[in-house]
């Protein structure tokens, strides 16, 4: 038997890992970067070391004889999900959740207005970045909206010198820009309370423990009881008591994180260097509804940190209303032999570990469900790339590019340093 995994992030690793452990199944992990491993690599903030470290784990799935690595095909352009069916038994979609979102708000098309995803993408080192050098050299208020972890990274990084990054792998040319920044204040700005953020403890707390940086909230916006609020959430409670302690100080440093809750934006006036926003309240209810008025944020960037969400492939059924491709038990409905799993399969959540949990389930069904087609031979689905003239990296390309970086991370005493040029990626990993 032998299955195309589509997405090699945590999901798809984890699919493969348990397909040819469990069920002795060759697998292909096709990605449409040239490297592996997804939002471990593009996602996960470069100074979080521990979490990014969950690649060398995920490394060793390669390591077995089944699994080979399809890096530089992206499957829609270079091969159609019809085809897979024709040269595979299952098919795995484990492509994640690449887009974000919109708050569909008067000036939000500013270039001054950017998406976290894209942010993130920049500097994280994704081959297909906007470069964002310029906008952190024009603004001194940065407007974060969203209360998750996503938008707590953004802030971090935003504050963050250049120095306490440079141990991180960032590319050089980010860091670079990242000691030119002009930005002095970060507004975190959130459309309900500190009891309704979705950010973790952890995550959280790092932000008071930035030197230099002094972070900033309104007392009045903490609820009067904590047990009520969080209501035996103990994330909530705990986040609840780091945001009390810092109720108490005050923003004077010379780098500042300021928290603003209830706080709906309204209209992206950036020429002026404002956000506007609806102030808002919980009523009896809970609902959120406006309190009839408004406060304008100091802000010459908007980076929106909303969500990401999926996007569909053709020929392989999507819900539009919740951008996963639906599935019963991680089978897709509507389409034989196809799989799901990840935030494809139940929207942008969940921490690396959730993902395996949802793999290793939809590897199950799909083993269930087993039935050997008409799959073709591992040399056909290469010769058909090959005449389409597709650059595919292998795993040992991959390796090609792991010891550049770890080489080029060398001449400036790091660790690593991330090749961002989809190019010299290829050109590396061909060995070109
Ligand atoms: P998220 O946790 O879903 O947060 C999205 C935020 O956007 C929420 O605060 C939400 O507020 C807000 N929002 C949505 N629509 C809005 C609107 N129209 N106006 C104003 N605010 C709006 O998503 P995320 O931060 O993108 O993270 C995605 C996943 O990755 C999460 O599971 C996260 O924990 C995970 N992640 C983990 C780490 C880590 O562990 N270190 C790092 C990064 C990401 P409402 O609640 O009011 O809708």
């Amino acid at each position: 038997m032998r299955v195309a995994v589509i997405g090699a992030g945590p999901s798809g690793i984890y699919a493969a890992e348990h397909l040819a452990t469990q069920y002795q199944v060759e697998v292909d992990v096709f990605d449409a970067l040239p490297v592996p491993f997804g939002l471990v690599r593009y996602g996960v903030a470069p100074d979080h070391f521990s979490i990014r470290s969950v690649r060398e784990k995920l490394a060793q799935t390669f390591d077995n004889p089944l699994v080979r690595f399809r890096g530089n095909v992206r499957i829609g352009r270079d091969l159609m999900p019809s085809e897979l069916q024709n040269h595979y038994d299952a098919i795995v979609y484990t492509y994640g959740a690449s887009l974000d979102r919109e708050l569909g708000i008067p000036g939000e098309n500013h270039p001054m207005s950017i998406a976290a995803t894209a942010f993130v993408r920049w500097y994280t080192g994704h081959p297909d970045a906007i470069d964002f050098s310029d906008h952190l050299s024009k603004a001194t208020d940065v407007a974060v909206i969203g209360l998750g972890n996503v938008a707590v990274d953004v802030a971090r990084i935003l504050s963050k010198s250049a120095a306490e990054l440079e141990q991180t792998d960032i590319p050089q040319y980010v860091l670079d820009a990242l000691s030119h920044s002009t930005v002095r204040r970060v507004h975190i700005v959130g459309r309900r309370g500190p009891a309704n953020a979705t950010f973790t403890t952890k995550e959280l707390k790092e932000l008071g423990e930035i030197p230099g940086v002094d972070v900033a909230l309104d007392p009045a916006d903490l609820p009067d009881d904590f047990a009520h609020a969080s209501a035996g959430n103990k994330v909530v409670a705990r986040n609840l008591d780091v945001m009390a302690q810092w109720s108490q100080r005050e923003a004077i440093a010379d780098r500042n994180i300021e928290f603003h809750f209830y706080c709906a934006p309204r209209n992206m006036d950036l020429d002026n260097g404002v956000l506007i926003v609806d102030t808002m309240k919980i009523d009896a209810q809970g609902l959120l509804i406006p309190t009839g008025g408004s406060k304008e944020i100091a802000a010459e960037l908007v980076i929106r940190s909303i969500g990401y969400r999926g996007e569909g492939l053709p020929g392989v059924p999507f819900n539009e209303d919740t951008n996963v491709i639906p599935s019963v038990d991680g089978a897709v409905i509507g389409l034989e032999n196809c799989y799901v799993a990840g935030w494809i399969r139940r929207g942008p959540s969940g921490i690396i570990g959730t993902n395996k949990k949802d793999a290793v389930a939809s590897v199950n069904t799909l083993f269930q469900d087993r039935e050997n087609t008409q799959a073709s031979s591992s040399a056909q689905i290469d010769e058909l790339l090959q005449h389409r003239q597709i650059d595919v990296i292998d795993f040992e390309g991959w390796k090609r590019i792991d010891a550049r970086e770890k080489e080029l991370g060398g001449t400036r005493n790091r660790d690593r340093t991330t090749i961002h040029s989809r190019q010299d990626l290829i050109d590396i990993g061909l060995g070109r």
